[in-house]
C-alpha cells in the first residue's frame, strides 16, 4: 500500500492541493491533465534518459567516503548531484518540465529564482531546447547573485528584476505568477522546488526521483542490498529530498533525516526552519507549513544558504515530518559552514551550503558501525565561495591552512 503517495486532487494528508486564482485554473488544469500522460510517453521516457545520460552526466557516483565514514563510525556513501551540469541536482527538474512543455506546444519559459540556481538551470534548458525564457529575480538578489545574473544573459534570458515583496523570492514568485496569468498561452511556468500548486509538488518529485532510483541499483551493486538504514538530505523547497527518498517512501526499513535551515538557531525568529517553527497554512497555492506570525503575515526567512531561504515548504514534507516518516534538524549557519570545512578536508569534496546542512546532521545521529548511511550532497560549493572564505575561522586562512582537521 502506498501510503505517502498524492491522491487524486493533489493532497497528501491534509496538506498540498491547488490554490491558484480563478484565472490561472485552466492553465493548472491543463497542466494537471497533461503530465503523467506526456510523462508515461516513449518519447518523454527517450528524450528525458538521453539528456540525463549525455547532457547531465548521469548516473552520478555513489561514492563511499572512507575517512567520513571513519570519522562517524558507520559507512557513509555520497550521492553526487554536485557533479552534474550547472552544479546541482536542479537540472534534473529543469529538462523533464521543459520537455513535458514541449510535448504540450509551449515555447515561452517562465520561472523564478532566489540565488540563480534554479534560473541558471531553466536559462541553460531553454538555450538547449530553442526556447524564449524569461527570468523573475528580486532586485536585491540580482544585486548579490551578479555571477549567475550574467549567466543567464549569455545563455539568453531576460533577466526581469522585481522590487516587490521585499524584492527577494517570495517577490520574484508573486511576479512570476502574475507574468503567467498575463502570458500567451504558450507560455509555461517552470518550478524549481517540490513546492506550488498540484501538479508541481508530485511533477518535481518524479522527475528528482531519477537519484533514488539509482541509488536502489547503486547500493545492491555495492552492498548486496538495495536500501540504506539511513537517508540524509537537505531540505528547502524539498526538491533533493524528494527525489532522494522517492522510492523508499513506503520502505520503513530506512529512515529518513532532513536538514532544514536553523540560520541563527531556529527559536531566535532568523531561521528558515519552516518544518520546526511553520504553522499551516497557505503559501504558492498550496496547504503547507509556513512561517507565518500570529496575523498570518508571512515571515522574511533568514538563512546562509540562498537555496535553503524558503519560508514554506513542500506538502510531502509537511505530511511525512507529521506522521513520524522523517525526522527533521534545523542546522544553524555555523554547524553548516564547520560541515562544509570537514567534507572539504577529510574529502576534497567542496559542497554547496545547502548540502553542508546535510552533512551537519552526521554528528547529531546516533548510527551504529553496520549502518548504511546514503547522504545526497545536492550541490558543488563554487558559488558558495566568497561565503566559505570571509567565514574561515581568521588564521586558518593564512598560516593555519596546512592543518588537518
Ligand atoms: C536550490 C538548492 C537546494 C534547495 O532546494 P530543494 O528544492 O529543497 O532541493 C539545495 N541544494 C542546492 C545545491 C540547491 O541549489
Amino acid at each position: 500500500m502506498k501510503r505517502f503517495e498524492v491522491d487524486e486532487n493533489g493532497f497528501y494528508g491534509r496538506f498540498g492541493g491547488a490554490y491558484v486564482p480563478d484565472k490561472l485554473r485552466p492553465c493548472i488544469e491543463e497542466l494537471q491533465n497533461a503530465y503523467l500522460r506526456i510523462m508515461d510517453t516513449e518519447g518523454f521516457k527517450r528524450d528525458y534518459d538521453r539528456l540525463l545520460r549525455h547532457y547531465v552526466g548521469r548516473p552520478s557516483p555513489l561514492y563511499l567516503a572512507e575517512r567520513l565514514s571513519d570519522k562517524y563510525g558507520c559507512r557513509i556513501y555520497l550521492k553526487r548531484e554536485d557533479l552534474n551540469h550547472t552544479g546541482a541536482h536542479k537540472i534534473n527538474n529543469a529538462i523533464g518540465q521543459a520537455l513535458i512543455a514541449r510535448s504540450m506546444g509551449k515555447r515561452r519559459i517562465i520561472a523564478e529564482t532566489g540565488a540563480g540556481q534554479h534560473g541558471v538551470a531553466t536559462a541553460t534548458v531553454c538555450a538547449l531546447m530553442g526556447m524564449e525564457c524569461r527570468v523573475y529575480m528580486g532586485r536585491v538578489d540580482v544585486e548579490r547573485q551578479q555571477a549567475n545574473v550574467r549567466k543567464m544573459e549569455m545563455l539568453g534570458a531576460e533577466v526581469v528584476a522585481v522590487d516587490s515583496g521585499g524584492a527577494t523570492l517570495k517577490g520574484a514568485v508573486d511576479a512570476a505568477v502574475d507574468a503567467w496569468c498575463d502570458a500567451p498561452s504558450d507560455s509555461y511556468y517552470l518550478i524549481g522546488s517540490a513546492v506550488g500548486p498540484h501538479p508541481y509538488p508530485d511533477m518535481v518529485a518524479r522527475l528528482q526521483s531519477v537519484i533514488s532510483e539509482e541509488i536502489t541499483r547503486q547500493l545492491m551493486e555495492s552492498e548486496g542490498r538495495d536500501y540504506p538504514d539511513y537517508l540524509i538530505a537537505c531540505i528547502g523547497g524539498g526538491s533533493n529530498a524528494s527525489g532522494t527518498i522517492y522510492h523508499y517512501l513506503d520502505r520503513e526499513e530506512t529512515r529518513i533525516v532532513l536538514a532544514e535551515a536553523g540560520g541563527m538557531g531556529a527559536g531566535s525568529g532568523r531561521s528558515a526552519a519552516t518544518l520546526t517553527v511553520g504553522r499551516e497554512g497557505l503559501l504558492h497555492g498550496s496547504r503547507t507549513l509556513v512561517m507565518q506570525d500570529d496575523s498570518g503575515n508571512v515571515i522574511e526567512p533568514y538563512s546562509i544558504s540562498a537555496g535553503l531561504d524558503y519560508p514554506g515548504i513542500g506538502p510531502l514534507f509537511a505530511h511525512i515530518a507529521e506522521q513520524g516518516r522523517a525526522v527533521t534538524y534545523a542546522v544553524t549557519d555555523d554547524e553548516a559552514l564547520r560541515a562544509a570545512m570537514e567534507l572539504t578536508r577529510l574529502e576534497g569534496i567542496i559542497p554547496a551550503l545547502e548540502s553542508s546542512h546535510a552533512l551537519a546532521v552526521l554528528g547529531k545521529v546516533p548510527f551504529g558501525r553496520e549502518n548504511v548511511v546514503v547522504l545526497t550532497v545536492s550541490g558543488r560549493g563554487d558559488k558558495d565561495m566568497d561565503t566559505y572564505i570571509k567565514s574561515l575561522p581568521s588564521g586558518e586562512s593564512s598560516e593555519g591552512t596546512h592543518n588537518c582537521m
